[in-house]
């Protein structure tokens, strides 16, 4: 089974997202790129390379549901008039739209964030989401964990690896022990993982650092030789990747914990201090990553928290 890598351009800070073509029947492509002419240009172009066109695909299989990655899910899926379009259930990014805006900002209250920047975070997000289209229910199927996509040569086990979002998914070739692992595996930088509401209760947060760890973990166990990222380069040696992210992990938490003062913060005061002058979608990636530690403290028994008005306060224990 060969994959090959097409670098699609994107508006944002990250850079190009790897869209990743498998050419054989049925043809498959992991990912999409973002909703501008710039990417589809690049897709059309880098499948030409293999000779394919976007009337060849089959199927679309989405790592998760952020702009850069399925963006152009619906109208690459409208040309190859029948090609399915798969994604986890858990991702709800452009399903439920307005329903899922209303769930995260009641989280950014709890974490503390201020309403002014709560509606800037708005704006921002009304911009990001322009990169994309959003998908009714009858208009994908599901992946499931240790689902397997049929190809010809082979097949691809599904791997659910939440964490990054809740719906992230990884797909595994046993015959030689690769994966395309969507954002769950970056080359250069730790994945951020992204502050969402828990898909089987809304109201909470769902825990992705914890589960992210065990995400990785899982990824380790099958002792991956090649793992293919959703931005950058592939990884070829996954334990020293592996042992680098926990490192860092370990470093934020104990950063993390040194910050919360004696009566206590929210998320949106320690990332202040995390990130001061944060700016753009790093505003909200901020508050996001210090939740999230503050989350792992807390499960872990390194932090105590309590709900203080509408606010989450952390104290130390
Ligand atoms: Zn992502
Ligand atoms: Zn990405």
């Amino acid at each position: 089974m060969k994959i090959h890598t097409i670098s699609v351009p994107t508006p944002f800070y990250i850079g190009p997202v790897n869209v990743y073509l498998i050419a054989e029947d049925p043809i498959t492509i992991i990912d999409t790129g973002p909703k501008t002419k710039e990417a589809v240009e690049a897709l059309r172009e880098g499948l030409r390379a293999h000779g394919f066109r976007v009337s060849d695909i089959r199927r679309i299989v989405l790592t998760h549901s952020h702009e850069d990655h399925c963006g152009l899910a619906r109208s690459l899926r409208d040309e190859a008039k029948d090609a399915e379009v798969l994604v986890h259930e858990w991702e709800t990014g452009h399903r439920h739209g307005s329903l899922e805006y209303q769930e995260h900002r009641a989280l950014l209250v709890r974490a503390g964030v201020p309403d002014d920047e709560i509606e800037a975070l708005r704006r921002m997000y009304e911009g990001v989401r322009q990169y994309a289209d959003s998908f009714q229910e009858h208009e994908y199927g599901p992946l499931w964990d240790n689902g397997e996509l049929e190809l010809t040569s082979g097949t691809l086990r599904i791997v659910h690896t939440p964490g990054h979002t809740p719906g992230s998914c990884s797909f595994l070739r046993e015959a030689d022990r690769t994966v395309i692992a969507g954002d769950c595996v970056l080359k250069r930088i730790t994945p951020n993982p992204v502050l969402s509401p828990d898909p089987l209760d809304p109201s909470k947060r769902f825990p992705s650092l914890a589960e992210y760890l065990v995400s990785l973990a899982r990824l380790r166990s099958f002792a991956p030789t090649m793992v293919y990222g959703g931005h950058g380069g592939p990884v070829n040696d996954y334990e020293e990747l592996f042992n680098r992210y926990i490192r860092a992990i370990q470093e934020r938490q104990s950063q993390v914990i040194k910050l919360i003062p004696k009566d206590g913060a929210s998320a949106w005061e320690v990332a202040q201090q995390m990130f001061p002058g944060a700016d753009d979608v790093h505003r909200f990636l901020a508050v996001s990553e210090a939740v999230a530690h503050l989350d792992l403290a807390h499960i872990e028994g390194k932090l105590a928290y309590e709900i203080s008005g509408a606010k989450d306060i952390y104290r130390s224990v």
